[in-house]
């Protein structure tokens, strides 16, 4: 394999704008989309709800839906991308050598879009709830059945944590937020928002010392400063929204950080301390971390990347076609099946009755995908699960559930939040996923059951 003129890492909008630039400028770019590790592809983007800020949508836009369109656009445009994390990045000398899927990809240049990931409080008894009341991401989980008409708390000050307040406001009979200060960090909208709802209480000075319950979580204990005693708020769910830390792991040791881990650039530059090593968005952004500043740098270091490559006559560059690549256009909806338009063969339906025929009347493996409309993980599963289908040529089948039409059905299932994959076989639940999980996951999964040799 030759060496790239440039490989990207991570897939929010820091990483995306960077590939559609350096596609542009016929660079060929690589972009290593992350996948587990340090978030889901897509960046945080994907577990929010409606975007109001970026600039072009007036009427706001999803997050994931975004993305999509970004991914869409670089990828259009001839960005290449691996959905894989990477595993590992050495910057000792060049060319650069950053390891993914089990392949060593070496490079002229890099540049580092990896943002940053959710922080967890580390409460005692975290791990005993985890999934069971405690949840990092309102916008996943708050569509499940255990939070409808139920008491839920939200812990933090910011933009998500008034975000996700509203937003569960549509499941919870009432939504505490717990701040530990005793003012909001997000914006005067944001703030506004949670302010005058009259769903949402507001515990100032508050902070969530440890929860409680039996098989489910019943509590949590609010303390009053450092000294003051615990008092006890019965709710059913806890979503963390308390910021997030840069990931610079693969690159510790070997690129300059700042105290909390931050990248170190030059001062309005994307340039790091290696030569032909650039940072874009959150991961080297302690103060802006918008959707739209990430962008603008992950522009700013596509071009600077270019510049460089062409100053020492590194790039190898593709010749375009003289016509535009197709364009994308909207994306193609899956229909609820009915009776009319039920298909024993399709491999990915979607809806209560496909998931009831099947069950019954398929002989091949199920997957079924419990999801919910807002929930970005979900987006980056299914065309994964749709992947794996498509390559076994029809021996398994799936069906993806909206937890909020099918209330009942994920109640029954134990969906606890989403995604959640069950993996059924001769009416016999084998196995159930939970969160997002890599493609060779389920592939080994469905061909165990139907006799394929590892
Ligand atoms: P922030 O860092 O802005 O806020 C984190 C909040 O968590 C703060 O209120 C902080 O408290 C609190 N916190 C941190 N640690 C703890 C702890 N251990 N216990 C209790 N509380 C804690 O993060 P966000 O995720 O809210 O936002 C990140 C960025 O994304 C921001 O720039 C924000 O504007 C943006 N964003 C924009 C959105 C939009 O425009 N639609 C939606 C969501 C995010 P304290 O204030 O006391 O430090």
């Amino acid at each position: 394999m030759g060496v790239e003129n440039l490989v990207i890492v991570g897939s929010g909008p820091a990483g995306y704008t960077a590939a559609i630039y350096a596609a542009r400028a016929n660079l060929n770019p690589l972009l290593i989309t992350g996948f587990q590790d340090g978030g889901i592809p897509g960046g945080q983007l994907m577990t929010t709800t409606h975007v109001e800020n970026f600039p072009g949508f007036p009427d706001g836009i999803l997050g994931p839906d975004l993305m999509d369109r970004m991914k869409a656009q670089a990828v259009r445009w001839g960005t290449r991308l691996i959905e894989a994390d990477a595993e590992a990045i050495d910057l000792c000398q060049r060319p650069y050598r950053i390891t993914a899927e089990g392949q060593v990809f070496e490079t002229q240049s890099v540049i580092l879009a990896t943002g940053a990931s959710a922080n967890r409080l580390g409460l005692p008894s975290e791990e005993r709830f985890w999934s069971r009341g405690i949840s990092a991401c309102a916008i996943c989980d708050g569509a499940t059945p255990q939070f409808r008409n139920e008491p839920v708390a939200v812990v933090g000050g910011g933009d998500s944590a008034c975000e996700e307040a509203v937003y569960l406001t549509k499941y919870g009979s009432h939504v505490h937020l717990i701040v530990r200060g005793d003012r909001l960090r997000a914006s005067a909208a944001m703030a506004d928002r949670v302010l005058a709802n009259p769903a949402i209480t507001v515990h100032w000075n508050r902070q969530v010392a440890d929860a409680q319950g039996n098989d489910w979580l019943d509590a949590i204990l609010l303390r009053d400063g450092d000294a003051g005693a615990n008092e006890e708020l019965a709710v059913k769910g806890l979503f963390y929204a308390i910021g997030h830390t840069p990931n610079t792991r693969l690159v510790a040791g070997q690129l300059e950080l700042d105290a909390k881990g931050y990248l170190v650039t030059l001062p309005g530059r994307p340039e790091t301390s290696k030569e032909g090593v650039y940072a874009a968005g959150d991961v080297a952004d302690a103060e802006w971390r918008q959707g739209i500043t990430a962008a603008g740098s992950g522009c700013q270091a596509a071009l600077a990347a270019e510049r460089w490559l062409s100053h020492h006559q590194l790039a190898v560059t593709v010749s375009r076609e003289p016509v535009d690549p197709q364009e994308v256009g909207e994306p193609i909806r899956t229909a609820v099946s009915d009776e009319v338009n039920f298909d024993a063969n399709a491999l990915w339906q979607k809806g209560s009755y496909a998931l009831r025929k099947l069950y019954h009347d398929s002989n091949k493996p199920l997957l079924v995908v419990y999801t919910s409309p807002t929930c970005g993980p979900c987006h980056v599963l299914k065309p994964q699960l749709k992947r794996v289908l498509d390559e076994l040529g029809g021996a398994a089948q799936g069906v993806e559930i909206d937890i909020e039409a099918d209330q009942e059905i994920a109640l029954q299932a134990g969906v606890t939040g989403t995604p959640t994959v069950q993996l059924f076989f001769n009416k016999e639940l084998k196995e159930t996923f939970r969160g997002v999980k890599p493609r060779s996951t389920f592939k080994a999964a469905i061909e165990s059951l139907i006799g394929v040799p590892a």
